[in-house]
């Protein structure tokens, strides 16, 4: 087996340890390989290893990727921050957008996502630990925005997604993530439907699958150190 096809075997392996801890289904949880940094050839080796998605954090390198490997049936997500001058080129080529924060994004996403595509799948990105440097919207602005991105036509909102503040302590990890899913739950019971909780990296996915991840994102465990 190689590197990249061993890493993940072990990141699946621990994915179903930890979902069987919390008592939930391994295949509610779907493991999206974050291969910003590296070159196809890493990609198209988790590809012989059974992996499908893939997730890019910058515009350029991600549209380099999907044409290098047009001829693999990949299913592409962003995850970076979203400019207004970039909302064609990722409304053209991707499936999933985990980081919107603006309802100005999300209707350009909307208005540019080409007539013969599925509509765009798109969590709202949420600064779930408030830290100034990060990208998202507060938990307070999540509700208005929500609704106002439900209605767009060419979206389908599916959930949250957020980036906590590292932590290395399990305790201290679900804290973010179960005020994601409380959150989450609170935007359903006000009559969205959201399937999707996109939490959980590297160091942090067992506590994240711990509170109700339905994809974690992860690419240091399976394509190494980015260096
Ligand atoms: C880079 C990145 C990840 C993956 O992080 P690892 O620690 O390498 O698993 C996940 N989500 C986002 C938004 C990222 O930018």
């Amino acid at each position: 087996m190689t590197t990249i096809a061993s890493n993940l075997q072990a990141v699946r392996d621990a994915m179903m340890a930890a979902a069987a801890k919390a008592g939930r289904r391994a295949e509610d949880i779907r493991l999206l390989a974050v291969s910003k940094n590296f070159a196809s050839d890493a990609l198209r080796e988790a590809f012989r290893a059974g992996q499908t998605c893939f997730a890019e954090s910058y515009v350029q390198e991600g549209l380099d990727k999907i044409a290098a490997l047009h001829d693999l049936p990949v299913e592409w997500h962003y995850i970076g921050p979203v400019q207004s001058n970039k909302t064609r080129a990722i409304a053209s080529n991707f499936a999933w957008v985990h980081s919107v924060d603006r309802l100005k994004i999300a209707e350009r996403l909307s208005e540019q996502r080409p007539a013969n595509l599925p509509a765009l799948q798109v969590c709202l990105q949420v600064n779930i630990s408030g830290e100034a440097s990060k990208g998202g919207i507060s938990p307070a602005e999540a509700s208005d925005l929500a609704h106002a991105v439900a209605k767009l036509p060419r979206l389908q909102l599916r959930g949250l997604m957020a980036i906590p503040a590292p932590g290395d302590d399990f305790a201290v990890q679900r804290m973010p993530f179960a005020q994601l899913r409380e959150l989450r739950d609170q935007l359903n019971q006000q009559g969205l439907r959201l399937d999707t909780l996109s939490m959980g990296m590297s160091h942090d996915f067992a506590a994240a699958i711990a509170e109700g991840a339905t994809i974690v994102r992860i690419g240091t465990a399976i394509f190494g150190g980015r260096g």
